[in-house]
């Protein structure tokens, strides 16, 4: 006799309720049904595909029958009704797939076969697979017999899509629902079947195999023996990444380590590796937004569960979450989701993600607005922005840090917008030394006195005493505060206001300028963006008044006179490159060094 080759799917089928994978609380509830005699006449087994359904339904089927159940309920595989059933010749198991025979021809074919008593053993079981794809008139042909079918038949009905049976279906079968299979599960099991075959697995091959499998034991096993095929043996992590072309979370892991060290050149070094290996870039941008949500979950102890992954990725994964703060999570998910909305759109696709690279190296990066020290934009703004009841705990997280945000969001320097916005977009990626608009934000940004101020307030010319005064009768308060300060609370009210669109969009694309101490205008683009700034001036004005503590403040609307003066297609990106060169002076160099290009 020669040994024919079985797939490890079909070789290592489970043969006992004791053997089927991930579904241990469901296969103790049936063994014990059979144990104490008490079976139904209908059972419904709800999951999604592998997990277990046919498998478990077959071995129902051969324990029912068997002449000598184990002690624990399971089926002893020697009597002849288990050697039949093993071999595929036992007549008491039938089965159907309603996936091709839907008809109602099928159905009654069926129902003749149901009228036949078993010739050996107790029941006859007919399984009906996809049970769901029944035509109406086959399930009216059908319901009938599934109500008083003969006491030797019991109907085993299989689903992927349990909503999709009809409720007169569903009130008459005892109902279970089979588990997604976990990795470790899988992982398990892989390792069971790769001892039993000589194979050598490392288990952060088998955790990829798992992982690619998607919940599926039977995938599992097909991959598995696709691996095992061309590995000689030995199944490492290396050669099972290569061979089913898995981006992996390793990479991942590498490149929020570059995020939280702020090392550009590292994270754009990854990203090209990865597309050495032919990886699509959006594909890429995917699962880093997956890996952000994997450690968001691994922060908490009450979340982890909702981590697919082996026990060993999941103590890496917490590990790493520990290293990062919910904001920076948050604000990152946001810039990859970012990325992917304007994947399509965007005309240089390797810039726009390499663009989202650095913006996510500089979420933590000293700025100048955080005074180098390291701590982060993020850590520095929170404690500012929290005493602001009005935005949502989203707004929270991108508001504050506007410094590295994506194209649309806010950004805290209202002087150097405008500016950048009249500029050539070249002049963004050019290496151009010291750009022009710090250079202006810096004196424009720095404190002045309240005598000053008040000198040059458009209000009136107070004199100090005069001030104090005032403010004793809750008048007028008039506290220093720089550009940067009227910027923020712009910026605030901008994300206090989602649901008013047009304005929070003007107040985030169009920056005030300080034109005197405190006097500011600002162009809007259109006509509308101007009376809708207009209407919304007063509530603008004390918003930003009770947040600086000044009430000697006065806003210009004007609008962009032509349509040379309108910024640019590509302005706002140029203009996040601008701010992102004046945090990390660094940048215009990898920009030359790594040949980047907007276009
Ligand atoms: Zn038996």
């Amino acid at each position: 006799m020669e040994e024919s080759y079985l797939v490890s799917a079909r070789k290592y089928r489970p043969s006992t309720f004791g053997s089927v994978v991930g579904q241990k609380a469901l296969t103790a509830t049936l063994k014990n049904s059979i144990a104490t005699d008490r079976l139904a006449h209908a059972y419904l087994f709800c999951g999604s595909r592998g997990v277990g359904k046919t498998s478990c339904a077959r071995i129902f089927a051969k324990t029912i029958n068997c002449q000598h159940r184990t002690p624990d309920g399971d089926p002893c595989n020697e009597c002849d009704s288990c050697r039949d059933f093993n071999e595929g010749r036992s007549l008491n198991i039938i089965e159907l797939d309603a996936a091709s025979n839907n008809g109602v021809e099928d159905i009654r074919n069926l129902v003749d076969q149901v009228q036949v008593p078993p010739t050996t053993g107790r029941y006859r079981v007919f399984i009906i697979d996809e049970v769901h794809m029944l035509s109406t008139a086959a399930f009216n042909a059908f319901l009938k017999t599934l109500e008083e079918p003969p006491s030797y038949v019991i109907f085993i009905l299989a689903t992927t899509e349990k909503h999709k049976i009809i409720p007169t279906i569903l009130s008459r079968c005892q109902i279970y629902d089979f588990n997604r299979i976990t990795i470790q599960d899988m992982i398990d099991h892989l390792q069971y079947v790769a001892g039993q075959e000589g194979i050598t697995a490392e288990t952060a091959a088998l955790n990829v195999i798992a992982r690619k499998a998607d919940g599926a034991m039977r995938d599992a096993l097909s991959i598995f023996d696709q691996v095992a095929a061309s590995s000689r043996g030995t199944i490492t992590y290396q050669s099972t990444i290569e061979n089913l072309n898995v981006l992996d979370y390793e990479y991942y892991t590498r490149l929020v380590d570059a995020f939280l060290a702020s090392n550009v050149q590292e994270s754009l070094l990854i990203y090209k590796e990865i597309r050495d290996k032919g990886f699509d870039s959006q594909f890429f941008v995917n699962g880093l937004a997956g890996h952000f949500r994997d450690l968001m979950v691994a922060k908490d102890p009450q979340t982890i569960c909702l981590l697919e992954a082996s026990d060993d990725v999941r103590s890496t994964m917490a590990q790493q979450a520990k290293k990062c703060t919910p904001q920076f999570l948050y604000k990152a998910m946001e810039l990859c989701n970012n990325a992917d909305l304007n994947y399509r759109v965007a005309t240089n696709k390797q810039f726009l993600v390499e663009l989202t690279l650095i913006q996510l190296c500089q979420l933590l990066s000293p700025s100048p607005t955080n005074s180098g020290d390291g701590e982060g934009q993020l850590k520095k703004i929170e404690p500012v922005s929290a005493p602001s009841a009005a935005p949502a705990p989203q707004q929270q997280a991108s508001t504050p840090v506007a410094k590295p945000a994506p194209p649309v969001a806010v950004n805290p320097q209202p002087s150097a917008a405008p500016t950048v916005a009249k500029e050539p977009i070249s002049h963004a990626v050019h290496p151009a030394p010291a750009p022009k608009t710090f250079a202006k934000v810096a004196p424009l940004g720095s404190m002045r006195s309240i005598s000053e101020l008040n000198d040059i307030s458009i209000h009136g010319n107070r004199k100090k005493t005069e001030q104090a005064e005032a403010n004793q009768a809750g008048v007028k308060r008039n506290e220093p505060f720089t550009d940067e300060d009227f910027a923020k609370a712009w910026n605030e009210y901008a994300a206090s206001i989602p649901t008013e669109k047009i304005v929070a969009n003007a107040m985030i694309t169009c920056k005030p300028k300080r034109v005197a101490e405190g006097h500011y205008s600002v162009r809007a683009l259109s006509l509308l963006q101007q009376r809708q700034l207009e209407e919304a001036r007063p509530a603008i004005l004390r918003f930003i008044a009770d947040k600086i503590k000044n009430d000697n403040l006065s806003l210009d609307v004007d609008i962009i006179e032509s349509e040379d003066e309108a910024p640019p297609s590509t302005w706002r990106t140029a203009k996040v490159l601008d701010r992102m060169k004046t945090d990390n002076p660094y940048l215009d160099t990898f920009i030359a060094e790594f040949g980047l290009k907007p276009d």
